[in-house]
């Protein structure tokens, strides 16, 4: 079974500037927008962030944007982290609640220290608010600047957390370099258009991918975090899990925001940490035609509400 050229499409569709502009213009955008991201403002991230925590879940939250290549919006990113710290502290969330940071939209492509500097203020911020932040993965062509921010990073916040992506063939040998005591990795299947040289085409070949890493990360001492929606694999994962003996609490599950919420909250009464990753922000266009990329029925859910005006 090949990737669906659909997907392609709609990926190749998010870097066109023209179709940008009639998403962002079309009324019905906000209601699809709405299902999949929490809001514009921290306020309304907060919001979502209470009532996802008082259903049992944990968060990560993620303030959109991305391929900045202005520094001053790079610093407007990183004033949104700081903001969000603040309050999720002073809600008396950070417990329950951490940030996921893309490191382009704090300057990776401008200039890797202004990024890591940039990174550096949140992952401060995040230590005194008393939570954690994890780095979110981008396409291949960051990979190795992501991971050296990252080992950076972490010689100060051991904590900090980290992205792979099963769809590249690299990813096994990466989750054995980060399966140790401390690390936190959260392990997904990949959401960007990649060329066949780096990466797997084919669902089965990253489905197999995905569970010999799980097993890499299982096997070793640090945090795994299972990012799938894929109802074949939490059924693997959890078998897997037991298999090495992990606890729930030892490894947690993640979902999007909008996404199986009745399996998200299934997990949790089986007593498993599950962490919902809640986009908000007005930055919404690259997360929102990924998310439509991934599955028919998000498209079709995206053409009956255009429908129905
Ligand atoms: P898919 O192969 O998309 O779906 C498999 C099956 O899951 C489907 O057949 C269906 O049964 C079920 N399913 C999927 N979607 C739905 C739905 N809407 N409703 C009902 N059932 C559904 N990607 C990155 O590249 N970098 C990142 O940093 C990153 N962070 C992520 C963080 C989190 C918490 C999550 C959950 C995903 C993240 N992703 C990231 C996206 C990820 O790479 C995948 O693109 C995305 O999760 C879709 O893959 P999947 O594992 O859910 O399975």
């Amino acid at each position: 079974l090949r990737v669906n050229p659909l997907r392609s499409l709609i990926l190749a569709a998010a870097g066109n500037d023209a179709i940008r502009k009639l998403v962002a213009t079309t009324p019905i955008s906000r209601d699809v927008v709405r299902r999949f991201v929490a809001g514009e403002t921290t306020a309304e991230a907060i919001t979502v962030t209470r009532t996802l925590v008082d259903s049992g879940l944990t968060v990560t939250l993620d303030y959109l944007g991305e391929d900045t290549t202005d520094a001053e919006l790079a610093e407007q990113t990183v004033q949104a982290y700081l903001k969000l710290l603040d309050r999720l502290h002073a809600e008396n969330l950070a417990e329950r609640a951490e940030v996921s940071v893309k490191l382009s939209a704090v300057g990776q492509l401008l200039d890797e220290t202004l990024a890591l500097n940039n990174a550096s203020r949140i992952c401060a911020a995040a230590e005194q608010a008393g939570t954690t932040v994890t780095l979110d993965m981008e396409d291949h062509t960051t990979t190795d600047s992501t991971l050296r921010i990252l080992d950076e990073l972490r010689r100060t916040w051991p904590w900090t957390g980290a992205v792979l992506q099963s769809y590249l063939h690299r990813t096994l040998d990466d989750c054995a370099r980060l399966a140790g005591s401390g690390s936190r990795v959260r392990l997904c299947k990949g959401a960007y258009a990649e060329p066949e040289q780096v990466a797997f085409a084919d669902k089965h070949e990253i489905d197999v991918g995905y569970v010999r890493c799980a097993n890499a990360l299982l096997a070793g001492d640090g945090y795994p975090m299972f990012a799938t929606h894929d109802p074949r694999l939490v059924e693997i994962l959890s078998e897997r899990a037991k298999w090495h003996d992990r606890k729930p609490g030892s490894f947690e599950f993640q979902m999007l925001y909008g996404i199986r919420p009745d399996e998200q909250l299934r997990l949790a009464g089986e007593g498993h940490t599950v962490r919902v990753y809640v986009p908000y922000g007005e930055q919404w266009y690259g997360y929102l035609m990924r998310r439509l990329a991934e599955r028919p029925a998000n498209m079709a859910f995206f053409l009956r509400a255009l429908a129905s005006r």
